[in-house]
């Protein structure tokens, strides 16, 4: 049986999860609530500048866990895919700037291209910019999305394809971030996890919701839904994996809260049901 999480030194919140804070905001209420760890979403970058960005939260005392997200390779024309590498690119140049350690890939998809093209478009693409990345010293790390979004957010929508990408790139750069709400139905998860072994860069967790009442916005708290967080935390572990447990929820209902009480639920949530 996994250790339970006895306190918060693993805890990182993503901006996404607090959308209504800007950064300032988010450094104050992560800082203020006792909450080590942050993942930085590029549009929380935007209003004030990468470099005033970086320059807050060095000041901050947070760990800068990584930057959400670059990806999105697949394109119908040639110029869109180029446009797609240059965006990544400065992905990487941001997480660099801001002290992130990995920038994380969601793939992206094109409705009405084959699913294979669009994973080939994806390995050419990642193989693009792994340079840029290993010079700049930031890991990219491919997240697998639930299928329910294989149409126009990620063709990679298994932990296996992911590690069949991270396989064939063979290089140290380029990693699978585990996240608890796109993988948990997956009867194949635990082996996948161990064959991830030390590839598995990142960890994410929430709730999936009976019923889940909007396909992106109705992420639910720990606890909230019907995920064994704990089992799939301690597959993790078994490959070696200590790092953050990021608490990323998309949640228009949560967004409509208070959000230092929010940061409140979500420690209690961490601590019972990660
Ligand atoms: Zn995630």
């Amino acid at each position: 049986m996994i250790e339970p999480l006895s306190d918060l030194s693993r805890l990182c919140i993503h901006t996404m999860t607090t959308k209504p804070w800007a950064l300032p905001e988010a450094i104050d209420g992560y800082t203020a609530a006792g909450v080590p760890g942050i993942t930085v979403w590029r549009q929380a970058l935007e209003p004030q500048g990468v470099a005033e960005s970086a320059r807050m939260l060095a000041g901050s005392g947070l760990r800068v866990v990584s930057l959400c997200r670059g990806g999105f390779f697949p394109a119908a024309t040639d110029a869109g895919r180029q446009e797609a590498l240059d965006d990544n690119r400065r992905a990487i140049d941001e997480a660099a700037a801001i002290g992130a350690p990995l920038v994380v890939l969601v793939c992206g998809a094109v409705p009405g291209m084959p699913l294979a093209e669009a994973r080939k478009q994806i390995a050419d693409g990642i193989a693009a910019v792994v340079a840029h990345a290993e010079g700049a010293g930031v890991r990219l790390s491919i997240e697998a999305l639930h299928p329910m979004y294989a149409d126009v957010r990620s063709a990679v929508n298994t932990l296996g394809q992911a590690n069949d990408m991270v396989e064939a790139l063979a290089t140290p750069w380029v990693g699978v971030t585990v996240d608890v709400y796109h993988l948990w139905w997956d009867p194949g998860l635990e082996q996948q996890i161990a064959r991830a072994g030390d590839s598995i860069l990142s960890f994410h967790v929430c709730d999936w919701r009976t019923p889940t009442r909007d396909l992106l916005n109705d992420r639910g708290l720990m606890g909230d839904g019907c995920i064994d967080i704990p089992v799939i935390r301690g597959w993790v572990e078994q490959t070696g994996f200590c790092g953050p447990v990021e608490v990323e929820i998309f949640s228009d209902e949560y967004w409509a809260t208070d959000q230092a009480a929010f940061v409140e639920r979500i420690k209690a949530a961490y601590l019972a049901y990660c």
